[in-house]
């Protein structure tokens, strides 16, 4: 297996991981061990390209630091990537990319992300410690999908709050692309809280299982995005909000959990030019990580630490969207300059 170093200005480590022999190659990304170790999963695509691959990890790597900043976590932002088909992996090769990771000696520690199951995890951990996401062990974290959905929640409040002037949810509209193990959680929250629910999914089966068990209207997977609903809520893949989309919303609010919602930086500039309220993808989507992050920190308590963070970061929030309506700007641009702040005094 040969380690190579990817010069990248833009991140501290980047690592190029390839071993001919097993068909192993890979990138891993530290974009930032300001605040902490960097932290991120570990995903498994089939990418085009080694371009791709690693666009990717540096992609994900720099949206890690600013999810784990504005969760308040000490840690810092990394991702890695490997190449190929999920369902071909071969434990020689999780077991040489894990080699790579050790040797960065605590610089990254990696965790599930698509295509990684805990039981990856646990295989890797014969090769390196620096490894979350474990199914057993005394500070194993276990599925992050419901602390991410109780933040989303949170969050969905929050910004319902800042755009209707208070946050009750009672009767008001949620449209949910992506009924998933994000979006089943936050479906139950929300049903609980009196949301009338619009759903879609690809997979009609959870559709039909999910409407039967809220009584939700349903979408098509289009129609979501032009459904008529308070809040959307994006709990499926990137990209979506694009210039295209934007212009067909049909709500007044935009906070979900996918990752990456916004196609490019602008798109957080045309939702407020539509009076589109839209919670940062990377402060509503944190409880997960704040979930790993209690098997990384080795938490005793997890259930207060969670609570705490949970707490903090719906603060956070609040303090974002006040600040963006004061300067009458994105709160995505208000987000990320508030986490550059963050990250230049603790390196100053
Ligand atoms: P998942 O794979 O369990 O669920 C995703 C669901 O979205 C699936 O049911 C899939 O059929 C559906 N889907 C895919 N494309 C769609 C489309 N175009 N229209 C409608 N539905 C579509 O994934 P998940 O763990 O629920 O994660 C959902 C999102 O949240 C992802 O973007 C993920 O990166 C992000 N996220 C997840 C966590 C977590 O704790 N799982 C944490 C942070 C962020």
């Amino acid at each position: 297996m040969r380690i190579t170093p990817v010069q990248t200005p833009s991140h501290e480590t980047v690592l190029r991981v390839h071993d001919a022999e097993i068909g192993l190659t890979g990138f891993i990304a530290v974009h930032s061990t300001h605040l902490g170790p960097a932290a991120g999963g570990l995903r498994m695509r089939p990418y085009a390209s080694e371009d791709a691959a690693l666009t990717d990890a540096l992609r994900l790597s720099r949206g890690m630091t600013y999810k784990n900043a504005a969760a308040g976590l000490p840690l810092g932002g990394g991702k890695a990537v490997i190449m190929g088909d999920a369902a071909q992996k071969t434990p020689a090769q999780l077991l040489s990319f894990a080699c790579a990771v050790q040797s960065l000696n605590g610089r990254y520690w990696t965790a599930e992300d698509m295509g990684m199951s805990p039981a990856d995890m646990e295989l890797m951990t014969q090769e390196t410690k620096y490894v979350a996401g474990l199914p057993n062990g005394s500070h194993a974290s276990g599925d992050p999908s419901p602390i991410t959905a109780r933040g989303i929640f949170n969050s969905i409040k929050t910004t319902t709050r800042h755009r209707f002037g208070n946050d009750d949810l009672t009767g008001r509209t949620v449209s949910v692309q992506g009924l998933g193990h994000v979006g089943g959680y936050l479906c139950q929250y929300l049903h609980d809280a009196g949301a009338k629910l619009i759903l879609a999914d690809l997979d009609q089966n959870r559709v039909q299982e999910m409407r039967k068990k809220l009584g939700a209207d349903v979408a098509t997977a289009d129609g979501i995005l032009t459904a008529n609903a308070d809040i959307f809520a994006p709990c499926a893949i990137g990209a979506i909000l694009n210039e295209e989309s934007i212009a067909a919303l049909n709500v007044a609010a935009v906070c979900g959990g996918a990752n990456n919602q916004l196609a490019t930086p602008e798109d957080g500039d045309r939702l407020h030019a539509r009076s589109v309220l839209y919670a940062p993808d990377f402060v509503a989507n944190a409880g997960g990580i704040i979930n790993v992050a209690t098997e990384i920190l080795e938490i005793d308590n997890r259930t207060a630490y969670v609570d705490e963070k949970l707490a903090t970061l719906d603060v956070t929030l609040d303090a974002m969207l006040t600040r963006a309506k004061q300067m009458n700007c994105s709160p995505d641009a208000v987000a990320t300059s508030i986490v550059d702040e963050m990250l230049a005094s603790k390196a100053a």
